[in-house]
């Protein structure tokens, strides 16, 4: 039996990972649940899960919590706060971690995690992004077991050798082939593109997820993202990851290997897929996911990204190849400005323009433990947030 902790369990991903374990309650068992402010649903899932421990983001949300539990006679004792997140996530009576928590605020759990040696479901990728060193450091110290959830990064690692090394050279890989749908805006006139609306920008095509990584994918600095997180799970450096618009997401991604060779991981755009594979990894489960019917998909297409329309992913590029804090910087100015354009106080093209200068703004340094990779969030927050026009 693992017993697994979901970090953001009202979520997208949370959601799609109960609904997994629900189907394997032989295997899994629900051992904490977590979530910032959407008390009722955490409720309900405690009623049906029956976790030991919940945890939410204040001490009004807690009381709330534990009030609704009492009335359906549900045990789960309710915790805050960002301490209990790191508890939950290194507890003793906790073997598996589902990382699910959206930004930055996945951090410092994700990292109590991997320090404590548990097996660690990353979908929270800005806690790679912003300390990828660190969390590597983290998971090679403790022997954790770090299993991609993004579904480009879990189809990679399917289709990378069984114990892969993280030296590419050593198992004749060329290169990963990071696939990208293009989001919502791939076809429209680039000087519409400034009005957009946040609507327009959730609404993707081929995926269901939280409105954050939504928007992420219509800028593409989700690709950026993901560029960043490939290059610390697999060790591959940033001129051997190429990123391949694929409209119809299919093929979640690919490895080139020296002989000509390109293995690549097909499915349906459904992210209980990953999950299921990550939660049984080396085995097996059903997902409740149908297979793929390729005669009915019929077509598989694939282009170059056009870097004028899609301008975040080359800043990614360039923070992947500056190091340092840049990655840490872009992340946190790109947190300010997705949340400012959800908020409708700045245009959808302004989200890149707003990253680029705050990463122009900050010098670049060095990150030497967790303390610094806050304090540049911090920074670039505050940057960010003074060049956004009060409301
Ligand atoms: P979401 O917005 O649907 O859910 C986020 C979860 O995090 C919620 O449970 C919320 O309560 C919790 N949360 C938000 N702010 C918090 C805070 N400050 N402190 C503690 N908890 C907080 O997001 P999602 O789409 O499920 O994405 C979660 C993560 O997974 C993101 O990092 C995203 O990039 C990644 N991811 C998502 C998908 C997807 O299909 N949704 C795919 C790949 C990767
Ligand atoms: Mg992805």
């Amino acid at each position: 039996m693992q017993h697994i902790t979901i970090l953001g369990s009202t979520g997208s991903i949370g959601l799609s990972t109960l609904d997994v374990i629900a189907r394997h309650l032989d295997r899994y068992t629900v051992y904490a649940l977590t979530a910032q402010s959407r008390v009722d649903e955490l409720a309900q899932q405690c009623g049906q899960f029956r976790p030991q421990v919940a945890v939410v983001g204040t001490a009004e949300a807690a009381q709330k919590l534990r009030g609704l539990l009492r009335e359906k006679g549900v045990a789960t004792q309710v915790e805050y706060g960002e301490a209990a997140l790191c508890a939950v996530s290194s507890a003793s009576a906790c073997d598996t971690v589902m990382a699910a928590i959206v930004g930055a605020a996945g951090l410092a759990p994700t990292l109590a995690a991997a320090r404590a040696g548990k097996k660690v479901l990353l979908a929270n990728k800005e806690a790679l992004v912003m300390s990828g060193q660190l969390l590597m450091d983290a998971v090679g110290a403790s022997g954790a077991v770090l299993m991609p959830i993004d579904s480009e990064h879990n189809a990679i690692f399917q289709c990378l050798p069984a114990g892969y090394s993280r030296v590419p050279e050593k198992h004749g890989i060329a290169k990963i082939l990071l696939t990208a749908s293009g989001g919502p805006f791939l076809k429209r006139p680039l000087d519409t593109l400034d009005k957009v609306t946040c609507e327009e920008a959730v609404a993707h095509p081929k995926w269901v997820m939280g409105r954050k990584i939504s928007v992420d994918s219509a800028t593409m600095m989700n690709k950026g993202l993901e560029v960043i997180e490939a290059y610390w799970l697999f060790g591959v450096p940033a001129t051997d990851i190429d990123v391949v618009i694929h409209p119809q997401s299919v093929v979640h991604s690919m490895v080139s290997y020296v002989d000509g060779s390109v293995l690549a991981q097909l499915g349906n755009p459904d992210m209980r897929t990953p999950i299921a594979h990550a939660l049984a990894y080396p085995e097996r489960i059903a997902s409740g996911v149908a297979p793929i019917d390729l005669v009915q998909i019929a077509q598989l297409t694939f282009e170059q990204p056009d870097l004028q329309r899609f301008p975040c992913l080359k800043l990614a590029y360039d923070a992947l190849h500056a190091g340092g804090s840049a990655p840490a910087v872009m992340n946190a100015a790109n947190e300010v400005a997705v949340q400012a354009f959800l908020d409708r106080r700045i245009g959808f093209r302004t989200i890149n323009d707003l990253i680029a200068r705050v990463m122009d703004a900050l010098p670049l340094c060095s990150i030497a433990d967790i303390e610094s990779v806050c304090e540049q969030d911090r920074r670039a927050r505050e940057i960010a947030l003074s060049n956004i026009q009060p409301s």
